[in-house]
């Protein structure tokens, strides 16, 4: 009987995870690897939604790099950057324990050296919604997101379905900027009760916790309206104000029904749309979201 050679499994959980922190460093680890790359950006504190990625990128890359950064310049407001939770030791052991071949961790100076001075600013998709409720946000989110495709120069970049918006201005900035890096959307990961996983669900009271699974509640009772042929927009941000009132922790930020192409809010739901949602449960801020009808955001 022939033995199977160590190496036949080098696509196993059992690979070693490199851990870098400096851009020279990346280039070099970047220089020979197997093509296609994966890349995965996260702000850490890494989850089953991660996990989810993570696992799409290793079922179609050779290789796979996760970036974990929680980027400053993404926070509209410091005091969210400082309590944004933290665990890289938990975060490599995750990555590790998935088969992530390189995970880039760097210093907030190595990703906006000394003299660095450009800011990446989407057009119309970044406006609404997060946009408008977060200032700057989208402007963060796009800059890191273009060094990152930059350094890593991927094949494919995975993202979650959860932050809708941000899917489309990723894929917006990286078509105008003529960066190839193909940006893959992946559906929401929730808990049990319809949660979204999110990093920020450890900041919420067992209460709050409780009464955020509200969140789901509400985007499928528009669904439920939708399917049953209602197709004024009005009529499904009732139906999902109407669900979020019955629960007294809720303090709605913005309901939404809008076109799934432009993010510009519908009077009738002809087509594609995108029902989304911020909710606060004390100081913690949840987003979530449901599409209806094929839309970009669900490739
Ligand atoms: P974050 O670390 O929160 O910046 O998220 C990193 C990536 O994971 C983003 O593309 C998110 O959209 C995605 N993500 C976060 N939560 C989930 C989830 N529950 N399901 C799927 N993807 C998620």
């Amino acid at each position: 009987m022939a033995f199977r050679s160590i190496a036949t499994s080098d696509r196993s959980p059992a690979r070693l995870t490199r851990i870098i922190r400096t851009r020279a460093e990346l280039r070099d680890a970047l220089d020979d690897v197997a093509r296609p790359v994966g890349l995965i950006p996260t702000m850490g504190w890494l989850h089953e939604g991660h996990r989810a990625l993570i696992r799409q990128a290793r079922a179609a890359d050779a290789t796979t790099v996760v970036s974990i950064f929680v980027n400053p310049r993404q926070f509209n407001v410091a005091k969210d950057y400082t309590k944004y939770p933290r665990n890289e030791a938990r975060d490599l052991e995750i990555c590790q324990s998935e088969g992530v071949d390189l995970v880039f961790a760097p210093e907030a100076a190595e990703v906006y050296p000394p003299g660095s001075d450009t800011t990446v600013s989407v057009g119309a998709v970044a406006q609404p919604l997060e946009g408008a409720a977060r200032p700057g946000h989208f402007d963060g989110v796009a800059t890191v997101v273009a060094i990152l495709f930059g350094l890593v120069g991927a094949e494919h970049a995975y993202f979650g379905q959860k932050d809708a918006q941000q899917v489309m201005v990723i894929r917006q900035m990286a078509r105008d900027l003529a960066i190839p890096t193909q940006v893959i959307a992946c559906p929401t990961v929730r808990e049990p009760d319809g949660l979204a996983l999110s990093s920020r669900n450890v900041h919420l009271s067992p209460g709050e916790r409780a009464a955020a699974s509200i969140l789901r509640q509400a985007l499928l009772a528009a669904r439920a309206s939708w399917e049953a042929g209602e197709r004024s927009a009005e009529a499904l941000r009732d139906a999902i104000r109407e669900t979020l009132m019955a629960e007294p922790l809720a303090d709605v930020e913005y309901v939404s029904v809008a076109d799934s192409r432009t993010l510009r809010e519908l009077e009738r739901v002809d087509g594609p749309a995108l029902l989304s949602l911020a909710v606060r449960f004390g100081t913690t801020r949840l987003i979530d979201n449901e599409p209806l009808g094929a839309g970009p955001v669900t490739t």
